[in-house]
């Protein structure tokens, strides 16, 4: 599958099985008449839909990429690496994907690039080794490891870019990002289903070549509705709190 990268982009991360936010982020990108979406992974762990969030991820041919919850819940290898909360959730997952799901997650590539864009849900680097990209040593490092102008990536739940000019690296956190072709990025599209930056509205970016920029989106989902699902699964009650803090 290729896409048009001369077009608006949608890019999605860690949806986490929540099914508002997902359907809130979707409906925000249909009304601005983006065609193309592209996730990051993670479209489960964590949250109570994820049969639903896959079939929505299917339904509409968006490419998706392996992330650290995806392959752990399909085969629970290296399940200890998590805490009790998340490792009761995956386990939760992995009863409850249905078996066509859990194949469809199986074939998820780590890394996607549409030239001039790469893809990736932790880093760049090592992407089975689910590394985080939190300091600016982390972007430095990773910077060497793509030859693309720009490398999406999710997996802290935390959005950012960092601008790599000809003199040094610097971070941006503003919501609208001029994109310059003769310097390069890493950003960080934030989370749709599990943001940790004490905002708990849904986020995802548009990256937008006619105008040269990136834009930050942030959305107000019904977090009480995902909330009573979580409840109704069963699962952990930190998960439902942990929404609605931003953390
Ligand atoms: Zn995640």
């Amino acid at each position: 599958m290729t896409i048009d990268t001369s077009k608006k982009i949608a890019i999605i991360s860690d949806i986490h099985a929540n099914l508002p936010a997902l359907r809130t982020v979707l409906e925000d990108i249909d009304n601005r008449g983006i065609e193309t979406i592209v996730c990051l992974g993670d479209i489960v762990g964590y949250g109570p839909n994820p049969n639903e969030c896959c079939a929505i991820i299917r339904e509409r041919n968006i490419p998706s990429l392996m992330g650290n919850h995806d392959k752990v819940a399909i085969d629970l290898e290296k399940i200890e690496y998590f805490n009790e909360i998340a490792r009761n959730a995956i386990l939760w997952t992995n009863k409850t994907l249905e078996p066509d799901h859990i194949a469809y997650l199986s074939e998820m590539p780590y890394v996607r690039t549409y030239e001039p864009l790469t893809l990736v849900h932790a880093s760049p680097c090592k992407p089975k080794d689910w590394n985080y990209v939190l300091t600016m040593g982390d972007a430095r490092t990773n910077f060497e490891c793509f030859d693309q102008w720009i490398c999406f990536i999710g997996h802290s739940h935390q959005p950012f870019a960092v601008e790599q000019t000809e003199q040094d690296i610097e971070c941006h956190t503003v919501e609208n990002i001029p994109l310059n072709k003769n310097n390069r990025y890493i950003v960080n599209v934030g989370s749709v289903g599990q943001p940790r930056d004490r905002d708990p509205r849904s986020c995802y970016v548009v990256y937008d070549p006619d105008e040269m920029s990136l834009h930050f989106r942030r959305l107000e989902y019904d977090i009480k509705e995902t909330q009573q699902a979580i409840k109704e699964a069963g699962l952990d009650a930190n998960l439902a709190l942990r929404l609605e803090r931003g953390v």
